[in-house]
């Protein structure tokens, strides 16, 4: 069978650069990408320091869930693996405990598209799913639910989930969402964001996934 190393590694250089770029503190947030065989996730193991994964630690999990190889998944491999289940369009996720993500997760109120990037590269606004625990069932349905067809999602007291087509799409968008919503946050404290029109909203999606740079 196929190791993925190229996906293993390219994980584990995403991991340390969620970590040095400040996006989430510790071992907390986990990073995947589905295999391009569509038949695992290679995803980073459970409590690890991100510093320290190596390939042979990262989890290869198959579509069931079962371990196929190296150390315990995170817990949330089941939040991954409801997304890809329920997303075919998506290749990689990436879960944060970044600080603007979270301080607006904290409040379980879901974000009006309020900027045009978050028009253009989430698809509009940014919902917040439902309370769960970490690495529950519940809070992988409840995840799966509230992203529905956007590319970015909160978990309430928790942290944000984004996905992307492969990891460098994921990346780029868990980036334009921590900056989204540091603005939010500070228009917030200025006064009242205005949220953008649905027609501009679907505009801007369309522009951007059809035209822009093409
Ligand atoms: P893992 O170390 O098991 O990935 O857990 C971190 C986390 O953020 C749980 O939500
Ligand atoms: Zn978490």
């Amino acid at each position: 069978m196929c190791n993925y190393i190229e996906e293993k590694k390219m994980v584990i250089e995403a991991g340390k650069k969620m970590l040095n770029s400040g996006l989430t503190v510790g071992t907390w947030g986990n990073l995947s990408v589905r295999t391009k065989d569509k038949k695992y996730m290679v995803i980073t193991p459970s409590g690890v320091d991100y510093e320290k994964i190596t390939p042979e630690m990262m989890s290869l999990v198959d579509m069931d869930e079962n371990l196929v190889s190296g150390k315990k998944p995170s817990i949330e491999a089941g939040l991954h693996l409801g997304i890809y289940k329920n997303r075919e369009d998506v290749n990689a996720v990436i879960h944060t405990h970044s600080i603007y993500t979270c301080t607006v997760a904290a409040t379980r109120e879901d974000v009006p598209p309020v900027l045009d990037e978050m028009a253009q590269i989430v698809g509009g606004g940014i919902k917040t799913a439902k309370y769960g625990l970490p690495g529950s069932p519940e809070l992988a349905r409840n995840c799966v639910e509230a992203l529905d067809d956007r590319m970015a999602v909160l978990l309430a007291n928790h942290g944000g989930v984004c996905v992307g087509k492969d990891l460098q799409d994921a990346f780029k968008i868990t980036n334009v969402v921590e900056v989204s919503l540091k603005s939010y946050c500070l228009a917030k404290a200025m006064g009242n964001p205005v949220a953008l029109d649905d027609k501009d909203v679907d505009f801007m999606r369309d522009f951007f996934l059809n035209k822009y740079g093409k």
